[in-house]
């Protein structure tokens, strides 16, 4: 990547929702959690979709169809078609067509969404390595998916059938706690192959390259609450990103984040669309970062903040600070004290 390295939050004159064209929302953490609407989601949307931005959302969940993903949206109250949900699916479906002749078979570890995908780019679905399939794919498929499945891919893997994956988060964060995902499963297979799959997910290109295909987006603005899957693909496909507090990134990994986990801007939850940005600026002596009425410096060993105000804009300020110290490498400094000032 040749992008310059980011040492702050940017601000930003105008509302998010004007600035860019297109929003290419995350669903778990950012919208929903659960299963609910996360706090204030509904009305942020709507709110930037009447004012004229495209809302589209972006998931690495292989399993749900977008029909499927539209229908729970909508019921929450945010009205949604299927042809605004992409999904990891969708990405690697391409991927392989773009490897395999037109109608070629395919066979499919995974659950409905991997099928409706495929035969969206004309490959045909099979269930059993004996079906000559051309490609193996493999993604989410649910708690009930049989452990005969791994052995199927592996199988046709080992008959030097290219292999592939919708995405690799390991882990798969609910009510009872964190279950294996997608990312666990295709481990299996790599340990009892060695073979390696090609992976189309967040935070790689084929994800983010099938979201503005579909959507047509000039200037998107990709809205997530992980740094290593939504803020990374936006990196890696060069265009702007907004963090929100709403799910898995808190304080302390946005203060300790390498250069392709620093977003453009950073909010508590999807107001954070409606509004303008603050600007972070350099104290008049230097050294120093300044937002709304909070000042955060790089000490010896801790990161140092002084003032007063809204925690958001002490936190940009942090990030200033942090991220300058850091460079293009980690910021090993502990900003535990500053944050917890902040209540963050
Ligand atoms: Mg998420």
């Amino acid at each position: 990547m040749s992008q310059t390295v980011r040492t702050r939050p940017e601000g930003s004159a105008r509302a998010l929702s004007e600035a860019y064209d297109t929003a290419l929302l995350d669903l778990d953490g950012v919208v929903y959690a659960g299963g609910n609407a996360i706090v204030h989601a509904v009305e942020s949307l709507g709110v930037a979709r009447d004012g004229g931005m495209r809302l589209a959302y972006v998931t690495n969940n292989a399993l749900r169809t977008p029909d499927a993903v539209a229908a729970h949206l909508t019921e929450l109250g945010i009205a949604t078609e299927g042809s605004d949900v992409i999904t990891s699916a969708q990405a690697v479906a391409r991927l392989i067509a773009d490897q395999v002749p037109a109608g070629a078979r395919v066979l499919v570890i995974g659950g409905e969404g991997l099928r409706v995908a495929l035969r969206e780019r004309g490959l045909e679905p099979v269930e059993s390595a004996e079906d000559e399939p051309l490609a193996v794919v493999q993604g989410y498929g649910g708690p009930e998916l049989p452990w005969g499945r791994f052995a199927e891919a592996c199988y046709a893997i080992a008959r030097g059938v290219p292999w592939f994956a919708s995405n690799t988060d390991l882990t798969i964060p609910g009510a009872r706690g964190i279950a294996p995902g997608n990312g666990a499963a295709v481990e299996v297979v790599r340990i009892a192959t060695g073979a390696e799959p090609q992976v189309a997910g967040k935070p790689l290109p084929p994800m983010h390259r099938e979201t503005v295909l579909r959507t047509g987006a000039e200037r998107p603005l990709v809205v997530g609450d992980r740094l290593d899957t939504d803020i990374e693909g936006a990196f890696n496909g060069e265009v702007d990103s907004l963090l929100v507090l709403t799910g898995v990134a808190d304080g302390a990994q946005l203060l300790a984040a390498p250069p392709q986990h620093r977003p453009t801007y950073v909010d508590a939850d999807l107001r954070g669309l409606l509004a303008g940005q603050p600007e972070v600026t350099e104290t008049d002596a230097g050294g120093g970062f300044r937002c709304g009425g909070w000042t955060a410096t790089a000490g010896e060993e801790r990161l140092e903040l002084t003032g007063d105000g809204e925690a958001l804009d002490g936190l940009r300020a942090l990030c200033a600070a942090a991220w300058t110290a850091a460079g293009d490498g980690v910021c090993g400094l502990d900003g535990g004290k500053a944050l917890a000032r902040l209540g963050l």
